[in-house]
């Protein structure tokens, strides 16, 4: 990143980022531009040019509207009533579809109804809703194998009022999450060991305390009742061909049929791409609200400054990665830490604050998060009192022992990449 000219708004030298267009760091000239360099199309250009638009508004629209304040849960608002008649809409047609198979199938057996009866079933099954795959027992930590961090994590469930997950899973990626899963819908806490073990205490406390408010913050998003409204139209627009651009192949492109059947398919998968941002764009606002409300709920426990640590971290992730990657192979899990460190401090002096700027340009309907950068903003705009929990130099360290085995398979995993870019998803 380099600067050079002037903003025509206000005159500032303006940021020219390494790969796509220069905005005004002073007064942010330029910087919601939709910039297809930066992120890929989906589909319609204009439908991507046009979400870019909506998504970066309703960002700031929902931070000027939040800054400074504790966010309550969104609670039924409009479009989560909406987003559930959807879902339940959904769930009768695949009930219907199953019985009209069964019925079909049953009618004059056997008959070519056979085949109808069978498809309809096949659509059904593929329609179900979703509850969730548990995670690989290999991969789930016992109490008794990590007694610090179960401890860790029942702390910071206390302190911040949320329930502690049913089940603790590690994870080969740069990330954690919160899901649930099974007919129980039990609760997992998915920890990313490569993210994990770069993390000083503060930071670690904030990610547990952000993942586990994900239990009380109420997000809609995570509701059963309105997953079908959020998923259906997704896979049925991937399984139409929306992620592929419209392209016949060389051996088809003489068959007229096969043309139109390639050029309907489009069609189809982009009416229901349009669909699905749709509802994204409709549940993103409650979704975003209770992602701003579980930081700000990580920031009461883990501290201010310890939030915003972890905040810049996820910034810086995609160096970090590769970073580590690079080196995985000659230094030790122990060291990681210290390199992540280091180049957040250096990068603190020189990129950062452009790069948090950066991040609000990087906007999507799809986007699960608000963009880091406005929630580093939200976290500075409110006034936080002492950290409720903080975890010692020297338990932190008891945990890393307690997981010292999951480091070293991570440290395999990613020294047998060492051009690696991008997320770790192969198995830990
Ligand atoms: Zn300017
Ligand atoms: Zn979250």
């Amino acid at each position: 990143m380099s600067s050079g000219g002037g903003c025509p708004k206000c005159g500032a030298a303006l940021s020219r980022p390494n790969v796509g267009q220069p905005w005004c760091p002073r007064c942010e000239w330029n910087l919601g531009r939709y910039d297809p360099e930066v992120m890929p199309p989906r589909g319609w250009r204009w439908l991507d040019r046009l979400g870019h638009r909506a998504a970066f508004r309703m960002d700031r629209g929902l931070f000027d509207r939040l800054r400074g304040t504790r966010p309550a849960p969104p609670g039924w608002t409009l479009a989560r009533m909406l987003l559930t008649a959807v879902s339940a809409l959904l769930v009768l047609l695949t009930l219907a579809c199953a019985v009209a198979g069964v019925w079909l199938i049953t009618l004059a057996f056997p008959s070519f109804l056979i085949v109808l009866g069978g498809g309809l079933l096949l659509l059904a099954y593929a329609l179900r809703p979703r509850l969730g795959r548990a995670p690989q027992k290999r991969r789930t930590l016992r109490r008794d194998q990590s007694p610090t961090l179960f401890g860790l994590i029942d702390r910071v469930a206390a302190a911040s009022g949320a329930a502690v997950p049913d089940v603790i899973a590690v994870e080969p990626v740069f990330n954690a999450n919160t899901r649930r899963f099974g007919i129980r819908q039990r609760s997992v806490l998915g920890l990313g060991i490569p993210l994990w073990c770069t993390l000083g205490p503060g930071p670690r406390v904030a990610l547990l305390a952000h993942e586990l408010a994900h239990s009380v913050n109420g997000d809609p998003t995570r509701a059963l009742l309105i997953r079908p409204a959020l998923d259906t139209f997704r896979m049925l627009a991937e399984v139409t061909g929306a992620k592929r651009p419209f392209e016949p192949t060389g051996r088809e492109k003489n068959h007229f049929i096969n043309l139109l059947s390639e050029m309907v398919l489009w069609v189809i998968s982009r009416v229901l791409l349009l669909v699905h941002v749709g509802l994204r764009a409709l549940a993103a606002r409650d979704h975003q609200t209770s992602e701003y409300l579980a930081d700000g709920l990580a920031a009461e426990v883990a501290g201010r400054d310890a939030m915003i640590e972890l905040m810049d971290r996820l910034v810086l992730l995609p160096e970090i990665e590769t970073l580590i990657a690079y080196n995985a192979g000659s230094r030790p899990p122990s060291r990681w830490r210290a390199m992540a460190e280091s180049l957040q401090t250096r990068r603190m002096e020189d990129q950062l604050p452009q790069l948090r700027q950066l991040s609000l340009r990087e906007t999507s309907l799809w986007s699960s998060h608000p963009p880091t950068g406005l929630r580093i903003r939200m976290i500075e705009s409110r006034t936080f009192e002492a950290p409720r929990l903080t975890l010692s130099d020297e338990e932190s360290a008891r945990i890393d022992d307690e997981l010292a085995g999951w480091y070293g398979a991570t440290q395999r995993l990613l020294a047998g990449r060492p051009r690696y870019g991008g997320t770790v998803t192969a198995p830990l």
